[in-house]
This record gives structure tokens, C-alpha cells and sequence, in this order.
């Protein structure tokens, strides 16, 4: 078990000319909270995609609880530990948010598992659905649980994806913009919900732009500005930090 989880060494990437992520170092401790800021542009959603195997890297090492997996298929980093939300989660229309939830769900039980041992397909299915109605009661859907999911809300459908990224039992989970678009009320419900799991281990890497949010819940944030990192500093101190003023000034 190696101290810092995730390490990010000398990434680079670019789209076509256009310099995305230019040299990024980066390390995240076991049971962190780290925010993930920078203007828009700036190369955030690039890194989360890289580190998640969403995109592939130019150039650069990413080693996660003591493994490389910037080589690794996305699922493959699923399976190591890493799961990931979307900025803008879509939700099939004819699935209901328990379906969708269960469908998030990495027990691999096929037909012949169901055919040739029953009843242990049968537990694992079970199982599944214990563990899906656990995290939607935590992560406060169990009222909806019934209900189409394409008809929840905005928050609510990341409220969803954040239940289908914690079905396989991460060990860190990546946040795209968790309360972009969602209602205030809901915003502190979220905080709430993830300063639970990471009081049961779970170490959490979010990008954000709300500050109060970031405050309230990141015991470290990361700055980037064109695809640099800036400044590593705990929230209280962004304020003060020049380097932070100027990549949102774009001084
Ligand atoms: P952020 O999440 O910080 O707002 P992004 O990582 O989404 O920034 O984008 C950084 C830059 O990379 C932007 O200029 C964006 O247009 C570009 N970019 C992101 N993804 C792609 C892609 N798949 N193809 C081409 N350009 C991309
Ligand atoms: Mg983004």
C-alpha cells in the first residue's frame, strides 16, 4: 500500500495544436478530498478523462495504488479502483433509477453462471440489489427509486451517477462538476453525502467551481491555468494565493 494513491507524473496533452495539459504533476493521498479548479479551458476535464482512461496521454506516467494505468482500458481502471461522474450525466428514458443503478453493477454473473450455478448467480444478483438500495438510500434517491430516471432532475441525475460510479466499490472517485446546475438545497446534501464516504475511506478528487462547496468539503485544492498547475494549497488560502488571481484574471 503505497501512501500517495494516485501520482500524476509529467503529463502532457494536446488536441491537434492546441495544448491541453503541459507538464502535470500531481499527487493525491490515500482519504484526500481534493478540488480540482481552473478556469474554464484549462485542461480539468482532459485530466480527469486521462486519468480514467477516457483519453489517452501524450506523454507522462500515471501510477495508481502502486500500478501504471495510463496504458489501461477504461474499464480496466473501473476494475483497479478509480471510478468517475460525468459534467453532464445522461439517463436512458425506459430505465427506472433502481434499474440504472443495477446496471452500474460490476457482479459478473452471465447465463451459464445462471444456468450451471444458480443460486450463487441468484446471491450475487440479490447482492447487487441490497447494495443498490443501500446507495440510493444514502445518496437520498430512495423516495425516486420507482421512477423513470431520464424524469429526475438535474441534481438528481448526479446524485445517479455518482450511486452508478460507487456500485463497484472504489477506492477514489473522480467528480466532473458535481453541482453544476443543481439546485443550492441540493448542493449541501451532495457535501454532505461525499464527506460520508470519504469518512469510510474513499479518497475524492472533484472539480468544482462553486467556492462554498470546495470550502466546505476539499481539505486540498489544485489549481490549474492552461493546462499548468499553479498552485496546491488548502481552500482557506486561495484567496490570498497571486497565482490563483491571475489564472482567473487570464493576467
Ligand atoms: P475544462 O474542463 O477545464 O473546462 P477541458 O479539459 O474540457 O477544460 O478542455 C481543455 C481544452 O481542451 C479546451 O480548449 C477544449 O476545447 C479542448 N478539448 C477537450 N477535449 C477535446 C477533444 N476531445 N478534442 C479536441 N479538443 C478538446
Ligand atoms: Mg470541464
Amino acid at each position: 500500500m503505497s501512501e500517495k494513491l494516485l501520482h500524476i507524473a509529467g503529463l502532457g496533452k494536446a488536441f491537434g495544436g492546441n495544448v491541453v495539459l503541459d507538464g502535470v504533476d500531481m499527487a493525491v493521498a490515500r482519504g484526500e478530498i481534493v478540488g480540482l479548479l481552473g478556469p474554464n479551458g484549462s485542461g480539468k476535464s482532459t485530466l480527469l478523462n486521462i486519468a480514467t482512461g477516457f483519453e489517452a496521454l501524450d506523454r507522462g506516467s500515471i501510477v495508481f495504488d502502486g500500478t501504471p494505468i495510463e496504458k489501461l482500458a477504461a474499464h480496466r481502471i473501473v476494475g483497479r479502483g478509480i471510478a468517475r461522474t460525468f459534467q453532464l450525466p445522461s439517463m436512458p428514458t425506459r430505465m427506472s433509477v433502481m434499474e440504472v443503478a443495477m446496471a452500474a453493477s460490476t457482479a459478473r454473473h452471465g447465463v451459464w453462471d445462471t444456468l450451471l450455478r444458480p443460486a450463487p448467480a441468484r446471491q450475487a444478483e440479490q447482492a447487487a440489489r441490497d447494495k443498490a438500495a443501500r446507495l440510493l438510500r444514502e445518496l437520498l434517491l430512495e423516495p425516486v427509486r420507482d421512477l423513470p430516471a431520464a424524469a429526475l432532475s438535474g441534481g438528481q441525475k448526479k446524485l445517479l451517477g455518482i450511486v452508478c460510479a460507487l456500485m463497484g466499490d472504489p477506492q477514489m472517485l473522480m467528480l466532473d462538476e458535481p453541482t453544476a446546475g443543481v439546485h443550492p438545497n441540493l448542493r449541501n446534501d451532495i457535501v454532505q453525502a461525499l464527506l460520508r464516504l470519504n469518512a469510510a475511506g474513499m479518497t475524492l478528487v472533484v472539480v468544482e467551481h462553486d467556492m462554498h462547496f470546495i470550502q466546505s468539503l476539499c481539505t486540498r485544492c489544485v489549481v490549474l491555468d492552461r493546462g499548468r498547475i499553479v498552485a496546491s494549497c488548502r481552500p482557506d488560502e486561495l484567496a490570498s494565493n497571486e497565482r490563483v488571481a491571475e489564472a482567473y484574471l487570464g493576467a
